[in-house]
């Protein structure tokens, strides 16, 4: 089939190499010319595990191009994805000025009967609004459809999780569209689900709603066994055993970040208000995270009284691990809480540094290891649970910082292996331990 994807981002390319890689013709389109020209150079724009690979195999047997021009490659296609950012405005409402552009745009290169799907996370009643763009700016009258078709890839096995999708969602006018979509997907041999466009659209949002309210419900009884003297890690383990919560995203730690979660959460509030509901539920989910840096920064600064004048050595920046995505990364507030209390701070990621000295203070220094970011450190603090942190040879790390304390946000090691390896070691949740 040929296929259009516009927007190179983590959804857009991956979801153009996956396409390809099925077999299908695929153009990948953004507006961002430098960005098409080291694509077409073999360099990714973003840190995906096996993506590049992908991509360059595809692009070898000729099923995957890149280009700028949106409507020649609208001209070819069956189907157009529409993948370009949906980002927050400040009142937490989605803003959809992208999607109106690249919906103008198709209009304008449409030439025969096309199918549009929209597959960037939009608000409820976004098919209805690009609808009524292409309608507006058609030059002649072709006929078209809209399709929702919400993604649910995580940065980091992005690959993996396009391949073998949990569910695929398709909101679709009519059964008749509905079977272009499944007839894509079929190869996949994953479940599919077939709704109406605005119920798909609210699937998306439902969900990662729901995910990030489990992830402070967690937090929020994180808090509550601090002050109970109770071990969250027990305590989740024992829900999670329960098939009808399940342990996924029931991690007490720093809480969620990143490019979708804070932005869909706030965008759902908005939806609500507008709509006359208003989701205490939700805004108590967000509240719960939004104060977790600090939480994570007065354990900070309770084990190092005073912190001026110390320095803390941070492992892991970007917002969750494999992926060098800096967007509302917790880091982000933790090094600038730190710095602004007085401390220095030396930190270091397996790959976002190049992305997070675009966003970090100045002062933040940067470092090529995680030995080298704890030598002479009075306390190591994990925002950023890399699995290469799990694996640290913590004699090592140990020897070189000038006091053994570490501060674990994201409950990554045993307090009780800690403690027999001679560190001070306070982590969320859980009562902290003083060396053996
Ligand atoms: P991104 O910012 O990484 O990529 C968006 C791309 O679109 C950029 O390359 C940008 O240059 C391009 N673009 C913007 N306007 C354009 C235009 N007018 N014409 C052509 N290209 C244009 O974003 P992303 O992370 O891939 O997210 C895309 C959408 O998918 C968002 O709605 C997001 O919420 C959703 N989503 C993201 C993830 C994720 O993990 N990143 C997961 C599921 C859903």
């Amino acid at each position: 089939m040929n296929i259009c994807v516009v927007g190179t981002g983590y959804v857009g390319l991956v979801t153009g190499a996956v396409f390809a890689d099925l077999g299908n013709d695929v153009v990948c389109v953004d507006n961002v010319a430098s960005k098409i020209e080291a694509l077409r150079a073999g360099q990714m724009p973003i840190y995906e595990p096996g993506l590049e690979e992908m991509v360059a195999r595809n692009v070898a047997d000729g099923r995957l191009s890149f280009t700028t021009d949106l409507a020649a490659a609208v001209r070819r296609s069956v189907i157009v994805f529409i993948t370009v950012g949906t980002p927050a405005k400040d009142t937490g409402q989605t803003d959809l000025a992208a999607v109106d552009d690249v919906a103008r745009e198709i209009a304008q290169a449409m030439e025969r009967y096309t199918v549009i799907v929209n597959k960037s996370t939009v608000p409820v009643g976004t098919g209805e609004r690009v609808r009524e763009v292409i309608e507006r700016h058609q030059t002649s009258p072709v006929p078209f459809d809209v399709v929702s078709n919400p993604e649910f890839l995580r940065e980091g096995s992005a690959i993996e999780d396009t391949l073998r999708p949990d569910r695929i969602v398709i909101g679709a006018p009519t059964q008749q569209v509905a079977m272009t979509l499944l007839e894509l997907y079929a190869p996949l041999e994953r479940p599919m689900i077939i709704t109406d466009v605005p119920s798909a659209e609210m699937i998306k949002y439902a969900s990662n709603a729901f995910l990030a309210t489990k992830i402070s419900f967690a937090n929020a009884i994180a808090n509550l066994c601090e002050m109970a003297g109770a071990d969250v890690s027990q305590v989740t383990k024992g829900m999670g055993l329960d098939a009808r919560i399940g342990p996924a995203f029931l991690s007490a730690g720093l809480g969620y970040g990143g490019s979708c979660f804070p932005k869909d959460t706030d965008s759902l509030i908005h939806t609500a208000a507008t709509l006359g509901y208003e989701f205490a539920l939700l805004r108590a989910a967000v509240e719960v995270n939004r104060e977790r840096s600090g939480h994570f920064v007065a354990l900070v600064e309770k084990a190092l009284a005073p912190l001026d004048g110390k320095t803390v050595a941070v492992l892991g920046l970007a917002f969750k691990p494999n992926t060098d995505d800096m967007r509302e990364a917790k880091s982000v507030e933790v090094i600038t809480r730190l710095l602004t209390l007085g401390a220095s701070v030396r930190a270091y990621d397996p790959v976002a540094i190049p992305n997070a000295a675009t966003v970090l203070p100045q002062d933040t220094v940067f470092c090529d290891s995680p030995y080298a970011a704890a030598e002479q450190a009075d306390a190591v603090a994990l925002v950023t649970e890399w699995n290469e942190f799990k694996f640290l040879n913590l004699e090592r790390l140990r020897k070189v910082m000038r006091r053994p304390l570490i501060l674990d946000g994201r409950n990554l090691w045993e307090p009780e292996r800690m403690r027999r390896l001679g560190f001070e070691y306070h982590s969320i949740g859980r009562k902290p331990v003083a060396p053996a």
